[in-house]
């Protein structure tokens, strides 16, 4: 018999128990992007047995103006909109970013460890600062780094987020192993982004090389998850397509990015893979598909409307709801930022 004993695998988070974190913006109505790409995601793995802490991120969302009464009415509305989407507040820590200081405390930090040449590379900065980048507020450009405070504050393992946000899990690995890095310690994990299912970048109704988006100027850009079964309709309608029947496999909708949308859209609404819609749809035109995608949008999205306007008429509940969400949040974060304060070398005397 061998004496040698077989030792696992060292990963970078093998001291950390798993532990899953993501946030919404409560920027505007939340979009069936936000839907397909995170929410319905965050209620599938708040299922799957491991501890899940989401959060409405309130302070990322001032990086650009918010009328404050619309900001008080969609975080209560993103709220709504979490919970009728499965996420169960007995079951996550459901909160809003500013209800817990310690996100902006470990932020700061991180702007201390962060680099401006990483902060350079980041995309959504150039694409939300536009060509007018001198008006854009400092908050946006530091963006980033308040998102790594966000996910590293809970020494979160797993960030269910969409392909948009890859790029800043990314540069929160690079933060937590600089961190870990300078001051000779294994304290903060590299948490892994888990990018899945169909639909984890949809795009624009008008422009199938932009992504769907809150906030984008144009309503017909997006399904809003409040949108009332016509507007539904007519919004899959109007969207931009090609004139060609869909292709018999996924490859013919490789040059199409219009089409290859509404068959992801429709993949990830009906618990199918995209090959398996355009088999079910070979050779039809969309005159008969965008129709069957709006009836199954509407079939999805309007449980989860009637859900989050019956919650709206309470806002009181929600409020309690998000508060106990933030004591929970807070009981992990506090002993976390002090420990990172404590790393640093700040004295810690009351
Ligand atoms: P904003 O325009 O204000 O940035 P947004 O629609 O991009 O709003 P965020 O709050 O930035 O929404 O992102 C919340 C979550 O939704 C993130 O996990 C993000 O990756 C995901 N997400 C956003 N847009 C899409 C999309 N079009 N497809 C898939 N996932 C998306
Ligand atoms: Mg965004």
């Amino acid at each position: 018999m061998s004496d040698t004993t077989v030792t696992p695998p060292v990963t970078p988070n093998a001291n950390f128990k798993p532990r899953i974190f993501s946030g919404i913006q409560p920027s505007g109505n939340l979009t069936l992007g936000n839907y397909l790409g995170a929410l319905k995601r965050f209620a599938q793995k708040q299922d799957e047995g491991i501890e899940t802490i989401y959060c409405l991120v309130d302070m990322h969302a001032i990086t650009v103006w918010q009328d404050p009464e619309a900001l008080r009415r969609q975080t209560r509305e993103a709220a709504a909109a979490f919970i009728a989407s499965g996420v169960d507040p007995s079951k996550s820590i459901l909160f809003n970013q500013s209800q817990v200081g310690a996100h902006a405390e470990l932020a700061w930090l991180f702007n201390c460890t962060a680099r401006l040449g990483w902060m350079n590379r980041m995309t959504q900065f150039k694409d939300k600062a536009g060509k007018n980048a001198e008006k854009a507020s400092l908050g946006l450009y530091a963006y980033p780094a308040l998102m790594a405070a966000d996910i590293l504050l809970y020494h979160a393992t797993m960030v269910p987020v969409g392909e948009d946000q890859k790029q800043h899990v990314e540069l929160t690995r690079d933060i937590a192993n600089k961190f870990n890095h300078d001051f000779g310690v294994d304290f903060f994990p590299e948490p892994e982004p888990l990018i899945e299912g169909a639909a984890t970048r949809v795009m624009s109704l008008r422009d199938g090389s932009k992504k769907m988006s809150k906030s984008d100027p144009s309503d017909a850009s997006r399904i809003n998850l409040t949108d009332d079964a016509d507007t539904i309709a007519k919004k899959f309608r109007k969207a931009r397509t090609d004139a060609e029947p869909l292709p018999e496999t996924v490859d013919g909708l490789s040059e199409r990015p219009e089409a290859r949308n509404l068959v992801n859209i429709y993949a990830a609404l009906a618990d199918m893979t995209s090959a398996q819609v355009v088999a079910e749809f070979a050779g039809k035109g969309f005159g008969d598909f965008k129709p069957a995608l709006a009836d199954l949008a509407v079939d999805k999205l309007a449980p989860i409307s009637t859900e989050m306007k019956r919650l709206m008429d309470d806002v009181t509940e929600i409020d309690r709801i998000l508060g106990k969400g933030a004591e929970q949040a807070d009981a992990i974060a506090r002993p976390i930022v002090e420990k990172t304060y404590d790393i640093m070398g700040m004295v810690r005397s009351r």
